[in-house]
């Protein structure tokens, strides 16, 4: 069996600076394990805080790697990226998740308010068959193009006329358009002039410990503060939002206080495979 250099790996996760040969054999790695099927995606609910019901689902990628185990997004989207693996790969996710979000849909019914939204990288924007390969996962899905929420970092669509433009296609076609880990990029206001998104993530370092301002705490303070205004700049700009990485009851209600009506998180529901998605829903659809 080839050799693939362990150290290289765990060197090249953490995002040091690694050699070309290493990045050369990573890359090999990935395409032989996109070949082989060894990427899963799991399913996240995303959760009216009102009533509770799952409206959407955020797709996350996941690589079943035979000597490894699970290996974590964190750890090879950067390689993926680097290497232009992210392509095919992100393009197998998009395809995917049409697919399985159009099955749900057949299954449980039009009514479910659905949204379905995997997350989108920077590198495949750029690629200049984007355009037509969402085209083509809806139609080969059937999954209408108003249900599918395509989630970008911030950071990803920062630079560059060529991406807002194929941005500005997506949304003519009906697309939805998510800023991930929002208040975490460097130009959060401006971007929303020119960006046609449609859905605002409020980043989970915003989420993390905002109930505790009993003890008057600043930081907690200043979270909330930002969480409000997040919130009442996209309600006047006619955006939705979700509230993200929300782990335990006081954090959704003090989200809610805020003006949050949707959220995401441990707390709301992990992540999880398909037929435990389906699972969910089964249970929903009796309530
Ligand atoms: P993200 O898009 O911000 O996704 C949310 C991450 O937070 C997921 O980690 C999710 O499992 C985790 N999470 C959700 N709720 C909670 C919570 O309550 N507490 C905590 N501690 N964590 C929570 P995951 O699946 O490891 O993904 C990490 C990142 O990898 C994602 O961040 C996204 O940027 C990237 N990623 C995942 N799948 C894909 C993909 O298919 N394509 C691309 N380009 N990037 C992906
Ligand atoms: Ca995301
Ligand atoms: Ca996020
Ligand atoms: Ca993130």
């Amino acid at each position: 069996a080839k050799q693939r250099g362990k150290a290289n790996w765990v060197r090249y996760a953490a995002g040091m600076e690694k050699p070309a040969q290493a990045a050369a054999q990573l890359g090999g790695d990935l395409r032989r394990a996109l070949d082989a099927g060894e990427f899963s995606l799991v399913y996240q609910p995303i959760v009216s805080l009102v009533d509770g019901r799952t409206i959407g689902v955020e797709a996350l990628v996941r690589w079943n790697h035979p000597e490894r185990g699970m290996v974590s997004p964190a750890d090879f989207i950067p390689a993926a990226e680097r290497t232009g693996l992210i392509v095919p790969l992100g393009r197998w996710v998009l395809r995917e998740t049409c697919r399985q979000a159009a099955a749900w849909i057949a299954e449980f019914g039009p009514d479910v308010l659905w949204k379905a939204a995997p997350n989108v990288s920077v590198r495949q924007l750029h690629d200049p068959d984007f355009v037509a390969d969402v085209r083509a996962a809806l139609a080969d899905s059937g999954l209408p193009a108003d249900r599918l929420v395509l989630e970008l970092t911030e950071s990803a669509v920062l630079r560059g006329h060529q991406v807002l433009k194929v941005l500005h296609e997506l949304h003519d076609m009906g697309v939805r358009l998510a800023l991930d880990d929002f208040g975490t990029g460097e130009s959060s206001l401006s971007l929303l002039r020119a960006f046609p998104a449609a859905v605002v993530k409020l980043d989970k370092s915003f989420v993390d410990n905002i109930e505790l301002d009993e003890e008057g705490s600043a930081a907690a303070n200043a979270r909330q503060a930002v969480a409000r205004a997040v919130v009442q700049l996209a309600d006047a700009l006619g955006l939705d939002t979700v509230a993200e990485g929300i782990e335990n009851q006081e954090q959704a209600d003090r989200l809610r206080k805020l003006g949050y009506t949707v959220g995401q998180g441990y707390f709301l529901g992990r992540p999880v495979d398909a037929a435990a998605f389906t699972a969910r829903l089964v249970a929903q659809r009796k309530l």
